[in-house]
């Protein structure tokens, strides 16, 4: 069992810590708000009162932030991981960023004897509470192995697809495939409701069908209630189909129904949905149809 300092105690990062005191692990956390730390004591965990307290004794840093200035600012900053980590400490970074800030705190963990691995997950709030997370891993197979432990106790499928930053470019993969099923759910409950047939019977049906998924699975119910709390915020999938734009320009590919997706949730963002769940685009479909 480790000392785990986990940093970030938010929608996924609360019941993530949870699993791991759970599986027997000593967890220190930290968020800047407090009711993620209140969570982790329920569960049996102990707040710090900042980053680097929470890393100076750990064995193994586990950071679940928003975006990239966030993990720039915890690994970076000068209370920050980097700073405070002793030499040999296992980073697991499981936030969703650009590659490339998962490659340059990598490479600069490594300047200071740290092992780093970027590790998005995908799963949604769910799949955290659940502790069946997916996970992309990115980074060494020597440090993949080491925290094969954790992954184990947030997660159920989990795979090291590369080195450093390869985890992000499949986690951009996976959120381009996300938007656009919430996208065209949100186009079949918009053409089934305008033609007046019974919605709900329909995508009970089409979720036993070739069209099946987990986001008809674990979402259809509540997108035809309009209940729209987060869950996964379109301000955050906005950032992930940023990084996929850019990550397509980077590879030089043409991925046109990334780009529609992306302007899609991009509205909904510009409409003041930010902080609504991704399920929300179809409040933004609604809308363009008159409805
Ligand atoms: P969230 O905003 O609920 O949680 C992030 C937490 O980080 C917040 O509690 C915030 O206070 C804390 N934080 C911010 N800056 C900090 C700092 N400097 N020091 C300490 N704590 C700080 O977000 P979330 O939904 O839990 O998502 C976290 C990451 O996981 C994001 O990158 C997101 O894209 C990704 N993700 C989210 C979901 C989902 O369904 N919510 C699913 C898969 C991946």
């Amino acid at each position: 069992m480790s000392r785990i300092a986990f940093i970030g105690l938010g929608i996924m990062g609360a019941p993530m810590a949870g699993h791991l005191v759970r599986a027997g692990h000593e967890v220190t956390g930290y968020d800047v708000v407090p009711k993620g730390l209140d969570a982790l004591v329920a569960a049996g965990g102990t707040a710090a009162d900042s980053t680097a307290e929470a890393v100076s004794g750990a064995e193994i840093v586990v950071t679940m932030l928003p975006q990239d200035e966030h993990v720039e600012s915890v690994y970076f900053g000068d209370g920050g991981v980097l700073a405070n980590a002793k030499p040999g400490t296992l980073c697991i970074d499981f936030s969703t960023v650009r590659p490339e800030t998962s490659i340059r705190v990598a490479e600069a963990g490594r300047e200071r004897g740290l092992r780093v691995l970027d590790a998005p997950v995908s799963g949604g709030e769910k799949g955290a509470v659940d502790a069946v997370l997916s996970i992309m891993v990115g980074g060494a197979e020597e440090d993949f192995e080491a925290a094969r432990p954790v992954f184990e106790a947030v997660g159920k499928t989990f795979e090291r697809v590369g080195g450093s930053g390869a985890g992000q470019y499949v986690k951009a993969a996976n959120q381009l495939i996300v938007g656009g099923t919430y996208a065209l759910a949100a186009e079949a409950i918009v053409l089934m409701e305008a033609a007046g047939v019974d919605a709900k019977a329909g995508l009970d049906v089409i979720a036993g069908g070739l069209a099946a998924s987990r986001i008809l699975d674990i979402k259809r119910d509540t997108m035809l209630r309009r209940e729209f709390q987060p869950g996964f915020r379109i301000d955050l999938h906005h950032k992930d189909m940023g990084i996929a734009t850019a990550a397509a320009r980077s590879a030089d590919v043409s991925l046109p129904m990334t780009a529609q997706v992306a302007q899609l949730i991009a509205a909904a963002r510009a409409k003041g949905y930010g902080s609504l769940d991704h399920s929300a685009l179809l409040k933004v479909v609604e809308d363009l149809s008159g409805r």
